[in-house]
């Protein structure tokens, strides 16, 4: 018997500690953790920069409430904003959180209320988040769902066209489904959103809860399309591990977010904030991106040379899909007992999600582990 809700299909191990991408259970066997918490330890574990980072602030300060000033926010606010469109940033504490600000926001400042959302995507278990959610999976046995999301095929331009009408205040979506089953959207695609934005004034807000902080390669995956977003949320990798979430948005919305209107009371705290401080510096250095994006081609070369040609690679950066076009629940349990931790992304999916430090060493080693898995040969 257990004490806690079964809401989650857990796993049988306990992994008591970690350092890098390496984890270890209570028995102490090792594993190459390609999961890395969904996205989330993206420095690895137990990186000692944010060790150091959550010992010092700790010992300085780790709440005060946003009834006070906060320099380390606005810090953070500037150096996620620097070189992008967004002027502003609130801070929260969950990807499903920073998708309810961003709800708000654009309601609040068009005065509509309907957002169009995607089939397949994942915005989060709240009940906004939940209603903007394109899958109905998630829906189930909650009653009637928030009004108002408009949920369209995705890359299906003339769908997309046909759902615009004068209610629609913004149209919210992945640049890759990530929970979906790694869908990136086609540039056509991109081009039609910004295109449909731009001429009837309609807000943009990209979901960078999985794709943001470097994950895809860039600082944010909107980069490397043509969508110029009014809004963006982030949670997963932005804390490396401690939980914060995040939404940006241009000066032209400031006004609607006036004091009074939202609020979190953890949201923001130096502890987070400080850690998250640390985690972007690592990742938004040049070199650092440039590295993901060479591991990226490393790893993605390699699966289209081993695996069978009815195997499709997909994604970006470290966010990497296997679809096999079968179940794959039972490769991912042998990949388990083999020693390498990999995570699903619809039923057919296997989804890569490694720490962004991850070796080329641990690549080949985990590209070998899943090649047995797979039942495949590999040349390693
Ligand atoms: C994980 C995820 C969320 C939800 O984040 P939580 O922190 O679990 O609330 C929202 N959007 C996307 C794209 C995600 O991958």
């Amino acid at each position: 018997m257990s004490f806690l809700f079964n809401n989650y299909s857990r796993r049988p191990i306990h992994i008591v500690s970690g350092k890098g991408t390496v984890v270890k259970d209570d028995k102490g066997k090792e594993y190459l953790d390609f999961i890395s918490g969904i996205a989330v330890v993206s420095l690895g574990h137990a990186h000692p920069a944010i060790v150091d980072i959550i010992k010092e602030q700790s010992e300085k300060l780790w709440h005060v409430s946003n009834l006070f000033e906060s320099p380390e926010q606005e810090k953070l606010a500037e150096t996620l904003t620097k070189d992008t469109q967004f002027s502003h940033a609130f801070f929260c504490n969950s990807g499903a959180e920073a998708n309810e600000a961003a709800i708000k926001l654009a309601r609040k400042h068009t005065g509509k209320h309907v957002i169009i959302t995607f089939e397949q995507s994942f915005h989060g278990r709240t009940f906004g988040a939940m209603a903007a959610t394109g899958q109905e999976k998630i829906k189930q046995g909650f009653g009637p769902m928030l009004e108002s999301f408009r949920t369209v095929p995705f890359n299906d331009p003339a769908a997309l066209i046909a759902a615009i009408d004068d209610d629609v205040a913004a149209i919210m979506l992945e640049v890759i489904q990530g929970e979906g089953g790694v869908h990136e959207i086609t540039s056509e695609f991109a081009d039609t959103i910004a295109e449909i934005c731009k001429s009837k004034g309609i807000l943009c807000i990209v979901d960078e809860v999985q794709t943001g902080v470097g994950r895809t390669g860039t600082r944010y995956a909107y980069e490397q399309t043509s969508l110029v977003p009014d809004i963006m949320t982030l949670a997963k990798g932005l804390g490396g591990g401690f939980p914060i979430g995040a939404m940006l948005g241009t000066a032209e919305l400031f006004d609607a977010f006036g004091p009074g209107t939202h609020g979190t009371t953890f949201g923001g705290n130096p502890l987070a904030v400080s850690v998250a401080q640390t985690v972007v510096e690592h990742i938004f250095d040049c070199t650092f991106l440039e590295e993901v994006q060479r591991k990226s081609d490393y790893v993605i070369g390699k699966l289209q040379g081993i695996l069978p040609t009815t195997y499709e690679v997909r994604g970006k950066g470290l966010l990497i899909g296997i679809d096999c076009k079968e179940d794959v629940t039972t490769f991912i349990r042998e990949a388990e007992e083999a020693g390498l931790l990999v995570v699903q992304a619809g039923p057919s999916v296997i989804r890569l999600l490694p720490p962004l430090t991850v070796t080329v060493g641990e690549i080949d080693q985990a590209i070998g582990l899943l090649s047995s898995a797979l039942q495949i040969p590999s040349t390693i």
